[in-house]
């Protein structure tokens, strides 16, 4: 067989997955060829089985370095469950452990070895490699080679003579982040000038990105997020300070919920601990500090909370990055204030760094806190920075769901601006506001503020608004905060055509992050609208079959592969073995008690069709039904016959599909009832002149039968 077509059969009876993702397929046939490749991927993009394939199909093991105990013992979990003949070899392992994988290695009966990288450079080690046939090196985290970089790890520069030591074995570096100077350092310092380069974009689409700022209730905004939305489910939250970790997760245990804290302040021994139970039990969030996340590799991760600004974009993607890997619907919620851009500048200041460094460090926290005031999607700003492009806005962010209302604020900003100019440019938002409203405060008569052209002209605003004024202005570049980081706002020269009135200022109008459009119903426990019932039941069997052996649930079978259970509803074995996810292994161990849960609860009496499920899929992540059409190619009136058919099963709710007002859609449904049994489309359509699509009245019906039948 070709090499082509044995990679796919190894992907679908291995893996249990139908087909390649992006370059998957390019990459594994570079690998089995013999050649290098240069891998850059986004999280959760698939980066594994490009290395995984070629190493089971070509004779040797493959031997691939990490340099995360945590995530390798993970991958190894995984692999076992799979059928693959997988082991690690890291400093966490008992002698006697040790010695058994090599003996193995000996043998040939490994299929794949992860190994730390200071051990796989040891001269005995090195010996008996020497001694085995090697499928390939995979070299994973390549960027921990980059001295610039923030993951720089010494050992990995001694991974240059492994071209050297063994010219004919193909090597495969990959990373999830890399920049062009990088992925520069990368190539050379590995000796990968001959390697194929596979670099795909950034973007990770089941992400939602949402962003909140100056919010008074975040607690309870966090809250509602954790126990309406993902009730049940692991999410990550991030603040600033170990302190306000503590606080947070003793809060959030008080009302009830799951939450761990993890910070550098606590002992090593509690760290871990809290760390393993987050990986283990399902359902935990943990409050963390950005000493949490490296090496994380959970990929049922479903929310990440910032409940501060983080220090730049990078910062911020890697960390929001750790949401989702599975491929499900997960969500990004940034909370931000402009208490927290004065603490940044400050931490910037404070440093020991030089000053072309910290100037570095303030433009990024600049261009952090530009993304927050976005009034655009923030996906494509998001891509943009990092050189990607997304040509249309992506429908599953803040911005695009609820586009916020924008008003002419530029005689705000005027107001704003003279006034910070008028009071000598060293007075933080708050006192400006003062001013603007016209406070009767001690402290503004005793610089005689109160007798300034400025004092009370900004009443046309309140409190709140104007700081969002401010907050814009200063993300927009119209104001600067002072460098001491006393929080004091100075003029820029940006602003002088602001003031000539030569440019206007659009100014946002606040939303809060509880106001969701659409999509809103659909999060809850994972799993969109219909059989919850369904859903809690394949993961209590999941879970339990977990505990059994010891490992984490996802490790069994992803959210996805449950919810695609979910959608197919198979019935006998070999619909089973069709589901993605499950390969020949799985299906043999778990799949008649997972065909048992199925068959005890509610049934689809037809399986959905692959072309309805993608349709649902999509919705699911947050397109809607003519987002779905464009892209898909095809014409919505279509798309709609497939979000009927979900509405008939019970998987997705009529107000996630249509959006009409309730008086509209009482009066189609009566003019269906009205006649009686058999509901025709027809006769609606004609009624309405035609003022409302065939498919979204489909979609009525569908529900109407729906109720009508339970
Ligand atoms: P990365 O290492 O790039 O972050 P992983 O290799 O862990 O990502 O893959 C992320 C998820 O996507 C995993 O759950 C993996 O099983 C799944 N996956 C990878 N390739 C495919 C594919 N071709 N079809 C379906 N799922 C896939
Ligand atoms: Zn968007």
């Amino acid at each position: 067989m070709s090499g082509r077509g044995q990679a796919r059969k190894v992907l679908e009876q291995v893996f249990g997955y139908t087909s390649f993702r992006a370059s998957q397929q390019e990459i594994i046939d570079c690998l089995i060829a013999g050649e290098d490749a240069l891998v850059l991927m986004p999280t959760g993009g698939g980066k594994s089985l490009c290395y995984q394939i070629p190493s089971l199909i070509r004779p040797g093991v493959g031997i691939v370095v990490s340099p995360l105990i945590a995530l390798m013992q993970d991958q190894v979990l995984a692999l076992r469950q799979q059928g693959v003949a997988a082991a690690a070899l890291n400093s966490s392992l008992a002698p006697e452990a040790a010695r058994e994988i090599k003996q193995q290695l000996l043998q040939g009966e490994l299929q794949l070895l992860y190994v730390a990288p200071e051990r796989l450079m040891t001269d005995s080690f090195q010996a008996l490699l020497q001694q085995i046939q090697i499928a390939l090196f995979a070299i994973d985290e390549a960027h921990c080679v980059s001295q610039w970089g923030h993951d720089f790890r010494p050992e990995y520069i001694q991974l240059s003579t492994l071209h050297q030591t063994f010219p004919r074995v193909p090597r495969i570096a990959l990373t999830a982040t890399a920049d062009e100077p990088t992925r520069k350092e990368i190539i050379q310092r590995l000796n990968l000038e001959q390697a194929r380069h596979f670099i795909s974009g950034f973007d990770r689409p089941n992400i939602r990105y949402r962003v909140a700022a100056d919010n008074s209730n975040i607690r309870q905004q966090l809250l509602r997020l954790i126990e309406l939305d993902y009730p049940g489910q692991a999410g990550i939250v991030y603040c600033l300070s170990r302190r306000k970790v503590d606080d947070t997760a003793a809060w959030l245990q008080r009302q009830g919920v799951k939450a761990l804290p993890y910070h550098a302040g606590m002992s090593q021994q509690v760290r871990t601990d809290n760390q393993n139970r987050f990986l283990q039990e399902e359902g935990t969030v943990i409050v963390a500090t950005i000493a949490f996340g490296m090496g994380i590799d959970k990929p049922d991760v479903r929310f990440v909370v910032h409940l501060n600004l983080p220090k730049s974009l990078e910062a911020y993607y890697q960390e929001t990055g750790r949401a989702g890997r599975d491929g499900a619907p997960a969500e990004a919620l940034l909370f931000y204030n402009l208490q927290d851009v004065i603490t940044l500048r400050q931490f910037v200041e404070q440093s020991d760094a030089d000053e072309a460094h910290k100037r570095i460090e303030s433009q990024k926290l600049e261009r952090m806190l530009g993304y927050c005031e976005l009034s655009s999607c923030r996906r494509q700003a998001l891509l943009a920075y990092f050189g990607d492009h997304l040509h249309a806005p992506c429908g599953n962010c803040d911005i695009c769901l609820n586009p916020p209302k924008t008003r002419d604020g530029t005689e705000a900003a005027q107001k704003a601006l003279s006034c910070a100019h008028r009071t000598g440019q060293r007075f933080g938002v708050n006192y400006l506001i003062d001013v603007l409203l016209g406070k009767d405060s001690p402290r503004i008569q005793q610089f005689g503020h109160d007798k300034i052209s400025t004092f009370g002209i900004g009443g046309e605003l309140n409190q709140k608004q104007w700081r969002g004024l401010f907050r814009q202005l200063i993300a927009q570049g119209y104001l600067a905060l002072d460098q001491e980081g006393h929080g004091g706002l100075r003029l820029t020269d940006a602003c002088r055509p602001l003031l000539r009135g030569e440019q206007t200022l659009l100014l946002r109008e606040e939303t809060t992050v509880g106001k969701k459009k659409k999509g809103a119903a659909g999060r809850k426990g994972g799993y969109r609208g219909g059989n919850t019932r369904l859903w809690e039941a394949l993961r209590e069997k999941r879970l339990q079959l977990a505990q059994e052996q010891g490992v984490p649930p996802y490790v069994i079978f992803h959210d996805a592969t449950l919810m695609a259970m979910m959608e197919q509803h198979p019935q006998t074995m070999e619909q089973m073995g069709r589901i993605s996810g499950v390969g020949a292994h799985k299906l043999d161990a778990y799949g008649d008690a997972f065909l048992q849960v199925l068959a005890a609860y509610g049934r689809v009496d037809t399986p959905l069709t692959e072309t309805v499920a993608e349709s649902l899929e999509l919705l699911r992540l947050g397109l809607d039904a003519e987002e779905i059409a464009r892209r898909r190619a095809l014409k919505p009136s279509t798309v709609y016959t497939h979000m009927a058919r979900g509405i008939e099963e019970g998987l997705v709710a009529l107000q996630d599909v249509v959006a009409l007002d309730a008086e509209r859609m009482e009066f189609i449904q009566d003019l269906m009832l009205e006649q009686g049994a058999e509901i025709r489309l027809g006769p609606v359509f004609e009624t309405l002149g035609g003022s409302v699509d065939y498919g979204v009245l489909a979609c009525i019906r569908a529900e109407l039968s729906r109720r009508l039948d339970s």
